[in-house]
């Protein structure tokens, strides 16, 4: 590995030693973009990296509601505006109680790359809160957002930081959060969300964008690899919004999703999650219970439920990881790899510790894609988003799909194409990291020494 690599991520080790997802991630990225690095001496002087992994600004907040019952209670907000080399900054707001500055900052870091691999002009940003929305009461989800926003809204705005979605926030949260905002700013300035209701500037496909996207990129992977995806069956964690847009897609291209997981286990439906519109609509009906249990699947369809399990020890064509980070270790790994399983798509963030990614990347049969590039689709949109909002106009779902399709095809191109530039063969992996590092490299040394 390059010297200025190994020392910068030995350093970043060193330093931020209490942050682990931190650490792993930029692990995973910068060992990637080494024979980059060796191409340009002059990122050392210039520190790049070291520089890159430090966020160009990160702040907390408290955030302080009243309950249901009058209770008042408080909790953090966490803005990690990472890297704004190429664009305003951009990236979801996450409320889930694990949320640290470990996590906000793996995240951050990540968006950074997934947002330039989508060809974009967004840099990469993080935001969110150790509130648990499960069991809260809508009355309680507006007040906690309105309260997020008190805090939050001198330092966001459409050319500023544009937030949206991730775990836990939806077009729900994303509602109340701008309803907050145009009250205290005294504008109607809705490019400063994406993930909004469509009528007030809410692009169509949005919410189906993460897991369409993630489709069509596995369309290009099995193009690639001369399979068709008809009738071949998929293994996913999760039963959020990408869970559900993925379920959506395979139903219309005939391939099977047969799990779903959860915090209370997994689900598998013989007969594909993906085979009837009813049980894909009852995803979102579990989701919106607030009840955060996926034996409800298992209970209306009659189908198996495995309590406190995860699916990675199903027999399948492809495994789609789309619940959240680390959902993935080496044991599951070598389970994965022992089935036969052809195709590793991620889709949540680094759903894989770094020991499984490399365990599975050895081997030979096992075609891994990457969650920065396979989950593009769905902040890409929110460019699209963008782009709509500040023209002042609506595309239609058709003119939305066809981009986001488009799209895809590009990162998986970019990726593959990165990758065959540096003598990596098809690294998916390393390509996408690669594609992603470049633009945003350039555009730094461009913009002068900061
Ligand atoms: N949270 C999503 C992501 O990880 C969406 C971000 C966005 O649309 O800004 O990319």
């Amino acid at each position: 590995m390059n010297a200025y690599v190994q020392r910068v991520i030995e350093e970043t080790k060193k330093k931020h030693a209490n942050e682990p997802e931190f650490v792993q991630t930029v692990e995973e990225v910068f060992s990637s973009i080494s024979p980059v690095v060796d191409a340009h001496p002059e990122y050392e002087k210039a520190d790049l990296l070291g520089r890159m992994v430090e966020p160009e600004r990160i702040f907390t907040f408290r955030v302080v509601w009243v309950d249901d019952q009058g209770q008042t209670r408080t909790n953090i907000g966490y803005r990690c505006q990472f890297n704004g080399a190429i664009g305003p900054y951009k990236g979801g707001i996450r409320f889930q109680p694990n949320v640290n500055l470990s996590i906000m900052k793996f995240l951050g870091f990540e968006q950074t790359f997934k947002n330039s691999l989508t060809g974009l002009p967004m840099g990469g940003a993080k935001g969110g809160s150790d509130f648990d929305p499960a069991g809260k009461s809508d009355a309680e989800i507006m007040r906690f957002c309105q309260s997020f926003i008190s805090a939050l809204y001198r330092y966001i705005g459409p050319d500023i930081d544009v937030p949206a979605g991730d775990m836990g926030v939806g077009g729900r949260e994303i509602g109340y959060m701008y309803g907050q905002y145009r009250r205290l700013k005294g504008v109607f300035e809705n490019g400063v969300f994406t993930g909004k209701g469509l009528t007030y500037g809410g692009s169509l496909i949005r919410p189906e964008a993460t897991g369409y996207g993630a489709m069509y990129y596995l369309l290009e992977v099995l193009n690639h690899q001369g399979e068709s995806i008809e009738g071949k069956t998929i293994a996913i964690s999760g039963f959020g919004n990408v869970a559900w847009g993925i379920c959506k897609k395979a139903m219309e291209l005939g391939a099977k999703v047969v799990t779903l997981s959860g915090p209370d286990g997994y689900i598998y439906d013989e007969d594909g999650v993906s085979s009837s519109e009813e049980k894909v609509n009852f995803m979102l009906e579990m989701r919106a219970s607030g009840r955060n249990r996926v034996q409800d699947y298992a209970d209306k369809f009659g189908c198996k439920f495995v309590p406190n399990a995860k699916p990675w020890g199903e027999k399948v064509d492809i495994i789609m990881p789309a619940a959240m980070q680390n959902d993935v270790n080496l044991d599951s790994a070598k389970v994965i790899a022992a089935n036969g399983v052809k195709y590793y798509i991620e889709v949540a963030n680094m759903p894989t510790t770094n020991e499984a990614l490399a365990y599975l990347m050895e081997q030979k049969d096992i075609v891994v894609a990457p969650s920065k590039a396979v989950n593009a689709g769905g902040v890409g949109v929110s460019g699209l988003e963008m782009s709509q909002n500040s023209e002042r106009l609506v595309w239609t779902a058709e003119e939305v799909d066809a981009q986001l399709k488009k799209m895809m095809q590009n990162i998986h191109k970019a990726s593959a194409d990165a990758a065959e530039e540096y003598g990596l063969g098809y690294n998916l992996v390393a390509g996408a990291n690669i594609a992603g590092f470049k633009k945003v490299a350039q555009a730094m040394m461009e913009q002068g020494i900061f």
